[in-house]
């Protein structure tokens, strides 16, 4: 526990306003950031700013008292428009969030002392300045994504912007601060888009950063040291890597995978009837969707192959559990980090959401990994080219094709052969990255020591 600061008087609360942007990537991480600084100092009272559907999505989620929401109006009538526009999306979460935010500081019950803004509402910082509230910015992505869009003018320079990618996929590019070596697929996905418009919004949110006062990362030192120090270079303001952002105390704590009376819960009794790292958890993130032949391919290959697995599905559950039988659960949502972190998972089919990356390699378990969209492109390089911590399922899949069911059945039953020695390599990885990210939260960690020194610089400014 991070030590008070010596004071004379009576002690006042210190007053965070926290505000995630509205997808479950980026608020998970939000909130988990929280509980840690909450569970690490008594006198911390932070307001959690969401829109009000996130408010119905986690409103009843447990939490410390001294952790409480607040509400501003949706950005579009559904979250379900968030896929299907993302333009839209994230154009109204930098053009319509700004103003209730502003006008709902004015009405709580207390000063606000330090802003906790996503990095993507990049009005958070102008905000901050103007009413002079410091604002540390959190990135809730790889580092290595950040430098990529950072000094996205470099590949303009380079020639390699824009590109086409079937024909300079594997060009690679060595001046990216911090990146030694990286294809021009690997790039997050949006620079390969033939309508730049969500790049040009997501690149609009670079020149507020350096006006924050703090930058943090999701990610862990030991995973990126390369590219933190690079950027460390060019920021003057402190910057700390704190991931991974998962709620690890709960998991430590809990001893067993007790079922509840939810029927949502089937699957752990499932589960718990599995032998150790038998299963196959396949999960390709909270919002984004792949095509329904898509879905039938892999519905496919996983049958085929015999392994047993979990697999969620969202809206197509129902028809994939038919399809799939007596082999697999099929449902439409899960506790992801309790089930990671079961025993009987064996391996995690990915779309490499950095949240699930991140949670895989806390649990140790190896990654398939089968990138869609954004920073996904990048962190499959990560998974697979640089930590070694996972295989590549669109090895010689074109853009645009399908990875059919055949070689999926091939790749899955391989995979799962815990006796073959190419998956014993991928396990021992798998397990040596878990120990390391288990040492960075560990007291003297890299993550735990900036946790700290973050605390001690909010409380700096009561
Ligand atoms: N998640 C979950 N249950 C599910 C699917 C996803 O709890 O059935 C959580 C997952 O644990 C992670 C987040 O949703 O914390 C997804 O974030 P990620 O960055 O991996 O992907 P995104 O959904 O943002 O693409």
């Amino acid at each position: 526990m991070a030590t008070t600061p010596a004071r004379t008087g009576p002690i006042r609360s210190c007053h965070v306003v926290a505000i995630p942007y509205p997808g479950r990537g980026h608020v998970n991480p939000m909130m988990n950031l929280c509980k840690l600084l909450v569970n690490s100092h008594p006198h911390l009272l932070i307001t959690v700013v969401v829109t009000e559907e996130w408010l119905g999505f986690i409103g009843a989620d447990e939490k410390p008292p001294e952790i409480r929401f607040a509400t501003i109006p949706n950005v579009l009538p559904s979250e379900l428009d968030r896929a299907a526009d993302m333009p839209s999306f994230v154009g109204a979460t930098q053009t319509k969030m700004g103003e209730p935010f502003e006008l709902l500081l004015d009405r709580l019950d207390k000063p606000v002392d330090f802003i906790i803004a996503d990095t993507f509402l990049n009005w958070a910082v102008e905000l901050g300045n103007r009413r002079n509230i410091p604002v540390a910015s959190l990135w809730p992505m790889p580092a290595s994504v950040f430098s990529i869009f950072y000094h996205f003018d470099l590949l303009r320079h380079n020639g390699h912007y824009p590109f086409d990618l079937a024909e300079r996929g594997d060009e690679r590019v060595d001046y990216i601060p911090g990146i030694e070596s990286i294809r021009l697929a690997d790039i997050p996905s949006i620079a390969h888009m033939k309508d730049q418009c969500l790049l040009r919004l997501v690149l609009r949110i670079f020149p507020n950063v350096p006006k924050a006062q703090y930058l943090l990362f999701t990610s862990i030192y030991e995973l990126e040291s390369r590219v933190i120090e690079a950027l460390k270079q060019e920021f003057t303001f402190p910057m700390y890597t704190f991931g991974p952002a998962i709620p690890y105390a709960n998991l430590e704590t809990a001893t067993s995978f007790s079922t509840t009376n939810n029927q949502n819960d089937h699957y752990f009794e499932w589960l718990n009837s599995q032998p150790p790292s038998s299963v196959l958890y396949v999960a390709l993130g909270s919002f984004l969707s792949v095509s329904s032949a898509q879905m039938d391919e892999i519905a496919l290959g996983l049958c085929e192959s015999g392994v047993k697995f979990l697999w969620v599905a969202r809206g197509e559950a129902k028809r994939l559990q038919e399809r799939c039988g007596e082999n697999g659960i099929v449902v439409t949502w899960c506790e992801q980090l309790k089930v990671l972190s079961h025993p009987s998972i064996g391996g995690f089919w990915t779309h490499c959401g950095w949240n699930s990356t991140m949670e895989a390699i806390f649990c140790g378990v190896p990654l398939i990994a089968f990138p869609l969209v954004m920073d996904q492109t990048t962190i499959r390089k990560h998974v697979v080219e640089d930590w070694k911590i996972g295989w590549d399922a669109k090895k010689g899949v074109g853009p645009g094709e399908l990875l059919k069911g055949r070689e999926i059945c091939e790749l899955v039953k391989r995979f799962m052969d815990l006796e073959s020695l190419e998956r014993k390599e991928v396990t021992k990885t798998a397990k040596e990255f878990r120990e390391k990210t288990v040492a960075a939260v560990s007291n003297g960690g890299s993550s735990k020591t900036n946790l700290t020194c973050f605390l001690s610089d909010i409380l700096s400014y009561i």
